[in-house]
């Protein structure tokens, strides 16, 4: 595997290409996990792609997910062991692809009940043998002692034991940014705050993808023979500029998580709790040197960009989280908060192009609209291989070869941060702020605090002057 070396990404150079009259083998509108999946994918297989996203990269859900690279338990205990071995493989080749970036990590289930050790143990076993060679670690048991020292401050009153197993996590916007990285050092041209507004669509196919840069309100004629939408919870309403005949492919669900002080659990491995009162499992994960607690599910009719948790979330989460522990938070102790949009797939009758059951699928309309509904984090990969080989069949793309992805090393971040103050360090410095407005196209001071470190997303108290030469 060969490492992708990052290059500058100067805005100018980006939009000029935008502005290049020649033929775009695709054009990806969206730029999350899905849509930066599939530039990399694209680009790899040496096809010229353009990715334009309407606000800043990964800022849409991508930025807000509970950070576990995970085959999925949840998905076990409903029975969905496809999803399950599937999201393993994945977990086991990010690994490989991004090790700077995902990093295993040890889960305890902490046990009360009577049998309810038993139970756990068998099932979390069926998980790590799923994960068979690209297990992390062994699934065991753990005496009341042994689950006390791996979670201190869980509550001990009632503890029988507990069992603990392994699974991983990442920063999903280092991630996003890294994707971005990744696609341009391989040729593509990926770039924020420009909109997809319209669809031109000519002999019953798209044309053009009509974007507008955000910031100076230049539009750009895109002209294409496929175009991907990758727009999340947001897949519909670009359906829609393609006056698609089907109803709505996706539904949406509200997840949130508060961060809290590492005082109320101590110790380098998470906490799995297994049931909730609304039947859920939820999680208390170490993180950056803090506690991210997690998450709700609320189906929402709406979608907003920047949704906030509502105050049953945060009470839900707090009073969930401090069953299992020796000392309850309350709202006093929440450092930060944020929700993100789950895009779930709608029942259907609208044929699907790819295989689907493995929580995502590919739609193609309009002629060349391949829209990817659904997935998670953890798939991203396989599902940008599934979207792109969907294309390929319909023969929406030159001929190319293969998906190279497995095999593509992910272009590293610029340091591994221990904690919120490794951040506050870096946005006071020039070197780093240069880093990010050159090299990861932060354009405002939120891009900053929020993706190119995780400062608003860790502590909303805090405050830095920083701002990245051209920002608005
Ligand atoms: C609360 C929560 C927790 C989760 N936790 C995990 C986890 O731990 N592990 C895991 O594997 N998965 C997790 N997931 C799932 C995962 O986060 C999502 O599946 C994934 O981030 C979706 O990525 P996406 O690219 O499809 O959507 P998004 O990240 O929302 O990207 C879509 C992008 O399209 C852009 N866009 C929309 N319209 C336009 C337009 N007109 N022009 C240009 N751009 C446009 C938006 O700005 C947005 O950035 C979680 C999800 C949620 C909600």
């Amino acid at each position: 595997m060969q490492p992708v070396v990052a290059r500058p990404l100067p805005r100018s150079v980006l939009t000029g290409q935008l502005r290049e009259p020649a033929l775009w083998d695709a054009v990806i509108i969206g730029g999350g996990a899905t849509g930066l999946g599939i530039a990399v994918d694209v680009a790899a297989r040496g096809l010229r792609v353009a990715l334009v996203e309407r606000g800043d990269f990964g800022s849409g859900t991508s930025s807000r997910s509970t950070k576990l690279i995970h085959g999925g338990v949840r998905y076990l205990a409903q029975g969905n062991i496809a999803l399950v071995r599937e999201a393993l493989t994945e977990r086991a080749v990010l690994a490989r692809i991004a090790p700077a970036l995902v990093r295993p990590l040890e889960f305890v289930v902490p046990c009360y009940g009577r049998g309810e050790r038993a139970i756990l143990r068998t099932g979390l076993g069926v998980y790590d043998l799923l994960a068979g060679s690209a297990s992390l670690g062994p699934t065991r048991w753990m005496t009341r002692r042994e689950t006390l020292a791996r979670i201190p401050g869980v509550r001990e009153q009632g503890l029988r034991g507990g069992v603990s197993y392994w699974d991983a996590q990442f920063d999903d916007a280092a991630m996003a940014i890294s994707l971005m990285q990744t696609a341009c050092a391989l040729g593509a041209t990926a770039v924020n705050y420009v909109a997809c507004e319209e669809l031109v669509s000519r002999d019953g196919r798209i044309a053009e993808v009509l974007a507008r840069d955000v910031e100076t309100g230049e539009r750009f004629a895109l002209k294409t023979g496929c175009v991907f939408n990758a727009a999340g919870v947001w897949v519909d309403a670009i359906r829609a500029l393609a006056c698609t005949a089907d109803g709505p492919l996706a539904t949406v669900s509200q997840g949130s998580h508060l961060v809290l002080d590492r005082r109320f659990m101590t110790g380098d491995a998470a906490m799995l709790i297994p049931r909730t009162c609304d039947g859920r499992v939820l999680f208390v994960v170490p993180w950056y040197g803090a506690l991210l607690v997690g998450t709700t599910d609320v189906p929402r009719a709406d979608a907003p960009f920047d949704p906030r948790p509502a105050a049953v979330e945060v009470e839900f989460l707090l009073r969930s989280a401090g069953a299992y522990l020796a000392a309850r938070p309350d709202e006093g102790d929440v450092r930060a908060s944020f929700s993100g949009l789950r895009p779930l797939l709608r029942g259907s009758t609208l044929r699907r192009t790819a295989r689907i059951s493995r929580g995502h699928a590919v739609f193609i309309e309009a002629g060349n609209l391949v829209s990817v509904v659904g997935g998670k984090w953890t798939t991203y990969r396989r599902m940008a291989q599934d979207a792109v080989d969907a294309a390929r069949r319909a023969r929406l793309l030159p001929a190319s070869p293969e998906s190279p992805t497995r095999e593509v090393l992910l272009v590293p971040p610029p340091f591994v941060p221990a904690s919120a103050d490794d951040f506050r360090e870096r946005v006071a410095d020039a070197a780093f702020i240069g880093w990010a407005s050159n090299f990861a196209q932060a354009r405002t001071l939120d891009d900053i605090r929020a993706r190119r470190t995780r400062l608003d997303f860790l502590d909303t108290s805090s405050t830095t002057p920083a701002t990245p030469s051209g920002a608005r």
